[in-house]
Formats: structure tokens, sequence, C-alpha cells
């Protein structure tokens, strides 16, 4: 089996990690310390259509195939610096932008893409809760029906980007005699809705230049044209949309484990510990080829879901399985590369200490590992 880019994807990855360079890596320490989001970067971020990659050109999107705009996110993750911003970018897209693009209305496209896309608007997911992280099942949000429409009370948790999105995916029940599957479903509702709001802000260890909040829904009146999917259709829509996420963000974090063994390498064939470059130790050595085996086998799995999404129903597996390797892989890789700096990988300005922050959180969100080998296991028939 070949595994090869074509001419137009190796472009996609060189001018992304060219922009990337030249526009988002100045700075970054002190946007990761003061916790900033940038909405300038967004902008230039969304000139480039890193927030709408396979959305249709006619809405404003890049219009790439799934498995180029994966591709993408790779060459992101490996060019930009921002971890955070990587991560909101992320967020934005494969958990908002790609939803209403695949089960959004004609309408619904026409209203949201155009502006999520050119970077006017910022989207926000909004599934877990206080007492539902892991458990989906069980979120108590509810939405219930009134005249033509639907009112909903609740308040959703650790919402990336919440503090500056403009239009909130909310997923609430709508029938809790049905549960998951069939009683929940996928509501559009505007920053500017009556009743909503956004509630505490959370100052977190690493992805600090992402902001991340509680959102308050108060008796928020949307309609029947605001459901993304169909009443009771919110499980399919969250499930498609973790696929695409669990397979983006794994990318994202490719590119930087490519980065990091870069940076490995180049620093253990430079420093010295007494006559010799530390790369001749074997300790480093063997540190920078397991890092070197864990790469290629993330990228493989992660170019295998990528390969499959909107073209398999069965890649849901394929989606765990490299988001559960990928993000474990990933933290391994930082705190390697960080004891391979000695003292300098801990020191704030090397930038590794950063990405080591950044790495632990992607075992975590988007479902933990646990819960990626919960899903693996029960789609083995377990
Ligand atoms: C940086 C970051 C960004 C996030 N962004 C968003 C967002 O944009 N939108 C959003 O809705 N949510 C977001 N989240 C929330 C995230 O999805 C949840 O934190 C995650 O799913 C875990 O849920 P929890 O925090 O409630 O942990 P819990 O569910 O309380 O889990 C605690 C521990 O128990 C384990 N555990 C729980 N249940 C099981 C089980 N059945 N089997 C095995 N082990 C289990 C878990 O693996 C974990 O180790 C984000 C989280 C983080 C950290």
């Amino acid at each position: 089996m070949e595994l090869s880019l074509t001419a137009e994807q190796i472009l996609i990855q060189e001018n992304i990690i060219g922009f990337a360079n030249k526009e988002l890596n100045n700075n970054v320490i002190e946007r990761d310390r003061n916790q900033f989001f940038s909405s300038e970067l967004w902008k230039k971020c969304a000139e480039q259509k890193l927030t709408c990659l396979p959305v249709d050109e006619n809405f404003g999107g890049a219009g790439l195939d799934p498995f180029s705009s994966i591709l993408a996110l790779e060459a992101l993750g490996y060019g930009s610096n921002d971890g955070g911003l990587n991560f909101s970018i992320c967020a934005h897209l494969l958990a908002c932008v790609i939803p209403i693009w695949k089960y959004g209305s004609e309408a619904q496209k026409n209203k949201f893409l155009p502006d999520l896309c050119n970077g006017k608007k910022i989207a926000v997911n909004a599934m877990t809760e206080n007492e539902s992280g892991s458990d989906v099942f069980s979120i108590t949000t509810t939405a219930l029906k009134q005249d033509k429409g639907f009112i909903i009370n609740g308040t959703k948790i650790f919402c990336s980007n919440g503090p500056v999105a403009d239009v909130i995916l909310v997923y609430a029940l709508t029938d809790e005699s049905k549960g998951y599957y069939g009683g929940i479903t996928a509501f559009l509702v505007d920053k500017n809705a009556k009743g909503f709001k956004v509630g505490q802000q959370y100052e977190k260890m690493g992805l600090r230049t992402s902001g991340i909040s509680e959102l308050i829904f108060e008796n928020v009146y949307v309609s029947e044209d605001d459901i993304v999917g169909g009443v009771g259709g919110g499980a399919t829509v969250f499930n498609h949309s973790m696929e695409w996420e669990r397979t983006g963000v794994a990318a994202c974090h490719v590119g930087t484990m490519r980065k990091l063994l870069e940076k490995s390498i180049e620093y253990a064939q430079t420093r010295k510990s007494g006559n010799e470059v530390i790369g001749k130790k074997q300790a480093i050595a063997h540190r920078i080829a397991t890092m070197k085996v864990q790469l290629e086998a993330a990228r493989l799995l992660t170019y295998k879901a990528a390969f499959g999404l909107e073209r398999s129903k069965e890649n849901m597996i394929n989606a765990a399985t490299a988001k559960l390797f990928v993000s474990e892989a990933f933290v391994a890789s930082a705190i390697d590369t960080m004891q391979i700096f000695g003292g300098n990988g801990y020191m704030t300005e090397y930038g590794i200490e950063r990405i080591v922050r950044d790495a632990l959180g992607s075992t975590v969100y988007s479902g933990t590992s646990d819960i990626q080998k919960n899903i693996i296991s029960r789609l083995l028939g377990l």
C-alpha cells in the first residue's frame, strides 16, 4: 500500500504552515500567560478558511474533501505554536460548523454558515453539564415544547469558545422518556437571545488562549426553525460531530508531535553534556526513536479515521481509536521532549512546558481516554 498525498494536498499543507509561521507565532507566551484570545488572529485564520475547511464554497467554505480538511488541521498543528487558538478553531469547525453544514436546513446554512466561515462569528458546542460529562446520556437541560417553539432551561459547563461565541449549538432533552437516542435535540441559539448568558469563565492549565465558560439558559425561546437534525435527532448530530472532532484534533496533535520530534532531534544534536552531544547518549536517542514510532503510528491512525469521514458508517471506532492513541502519544511525546530539553524544557521561554500543559487536556476533552475505550469495546460487541 502506498500512502502519498496529492500535489494539491501538499500545497494546502505548505500554505498553512507558511501562514502559521508568519502570522500566529508571535507573542504566544504572553497570550498564554494572559489567557488572551486574539480575535485578530481568528480573522486571519478565517481568511485562510481554517474556520470552514470542508464547507461548500457557495456558503463561503473552502470546499475541501474531508481527508484534505484533516490534512489542513495537521498542518495547523505543525505550523502554529498557539495550541489554544488551534483548539478554538477545532471546536468551532468540528463541533459546530460541520453539524450545521451536514444537518442544518438550507435556511440555517444560508443564515449561519457565511459569517461562521468568514470569521465574523464564532460558534460554541454546549453539551457538558455538572452531572453529565462522560455520561452524555444524563443531561438535564430541557427544551419544553410551546406553541411553535421550545423553551430551554439549564446550565452547560466547560464550553470552549463560550466567552466569545455568537452562535451556540446546544443539546437539550425534548423527551426524557426516550433518553439519549430520540430524546435529545440540538438547537441553534443566538448569543443575544433573551434569557441566555455566559456564566463562570474558567481558568485552565493549558490551551489558555482559548476561552472556556459556563453557558446559562433561563427560559430561552427557540423556534422550530432553530432545530438542527430534527426533533430527537441530537444524538446523531452529536455523534457525527464527535467523529469529526476526534479525528480533527488528533490531526492537529500529529502536527504538533512532528514539531516536537524535530525540536528534540535538533536539540539532541547540539546540546553537549561532557564532551559529546546528548543525542549520542542512548537514553536520549531511544526516547527520540520512541517519539518517531509514536508519531508515525499516530499519523496512520488519524489518516485512517480521516479517510472514513463522510464515507463509512463504521467510522466511529476509527475516530475513537485515533483519538485514544494520539492523545496519549501526544502527552508522552510532550513529556519526553521536556525531559530531553532538561532544565530548559521546564522554562517557559522554550515553549515546551506550554505544549505539555496543552497536551494534557487532550486525554479529557472530546471524551476521556476511558470513554474512548468504552466506545471501542462496545463497537467490538463487548
Ligand atoms: C479543555 C476542555 C475543553 C472542553 N470543551 C468542551 C466543549 O466545548 N463543549 C462541551 O460540551 N464540553 C467540553 N468539555 C468537557 C469534556 O467533554 C468533559 O470534561 C469530558 O467529557 C469528561 O467529563 P467530566 O469532566 O464530567 O468527567 P467525569 O465524567 O466526571 O469523569 C471523571 C473520571 O471518571 C472516568 N469515567 C467516568 N465515567 C466513566 C465510565 N463510564 N467508564 C470509565 N471511566 C469513566 C473518566 O474517564 C474520568 O477519568 C471540555 C473539557 C476540557 C477539559
